[in-house]
């Protein structure tokens, strides 16, 4: 839902919020007809280095949104490649996340760190999937069920470092299926090659690309951020 609204006429810059190059290609892809352009988080001065300490995806999609968007304002004021670019400036940033039934929802927002042996670090993803087969040992066929959850939040960039960023919107898009017994395919990344959706008999490692994401939490959220993006420009079903 979002944050708070009004009515713009004129397009966005868009700075993706994320070191993520997939999150990059999908967003852009997504929103490019609705920016005036789309940048890479190439554009700061340095990506800043989030803390994802929120208990849900939208409290850590929007921690990154708004500490992207200090670092957007900085890098605005500082006369680079942001310098002199009109308002208004937004950062898209997201977080995502597996919650397993089983695991009351558990590795939720810390699917990266799962496995991880040392505070603030992320684990690799085979470990990860390896910890994930270990918990599910003992869980009957019947009881797997899993879901990927992506939330994505989008805050708008001040015109200068002292000014706060504000959070103009936030979505949510979730993907159901369930956890398989040995990890399949080669394609994705992270728990892919264990999560089967529904209504598939293949992983999401073993879909192509599209296949995936029509259907995921990733490309769920997108499309709904891009219904809330057309509402807040005022421009759906109309090209600027
Ligand atoms: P983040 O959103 O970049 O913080 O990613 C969270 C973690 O969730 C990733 O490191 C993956 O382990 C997992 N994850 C999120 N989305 C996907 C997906 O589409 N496929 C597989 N794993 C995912």
């Amino acid at each position: 839902m979002p944050d708070s609204r009004s009515q713009r006429s004129t397009k966005p810059t868009v700075v993706v919020g994320t070191g993520n190059p997939h999150k990059v290609r999908e967003i852009s892809a997504l929103l490019g007809d609705l920016a005036a352009a789309i940048h890479d988080a190439g554009v700061l001065a340095g990506a800043p280095d989030v803390d994802e300490t929120g208990a849900t995806f939208e409290e850590n999609a929007r921690l990154k949104a708004v500490a992207f968007a200090r670092a957007a304002a900085g890098a605005r004021s500082a006369g680079g490649a942001l310098h002199g670019t009109p308002d208004p400036i937004w950062v898209v940033s997201d977080d995502s996340g597996l919650c397993v039934e089983a695991l009351d929802g558990r590795p939720g927002v810390h699917s990266a760190r799962y496995a991880a042996t040392s505070a603030g670090e992320n684990a690799d993803s085979a470990a990860n999937n390896r910890k994930l087969l270990r918990e599910l040992e003992r869980v009957p066929d019947g009881a797997r069920s899993a879901r990927f959850v992506c939330a994505v939040a989008v805050a708008s960039v001040p015109a200068g470092p002292l000014e706060a960023p504000r959070v103009l919107l936030t979505v949510r898009g979730e993907c159901r299926g369930r956890i398989e017994r040995t990890p399949r395919g080669k394609g994705g990344f992270g728990y892919d090659p264990l999560f089967v959706p529904e209504g598939s008999r293949h992983t999401f490692a073993e879909l192509p690309p599209r296949e995936k994401n029509t259907i995921s939490h990733r490309g769920r959220a997108l499309q709904a951020l891009r219904a809330e993006v057309e509402e807040l420009l005022g421009v759906a079903g109309r090209d600027q």
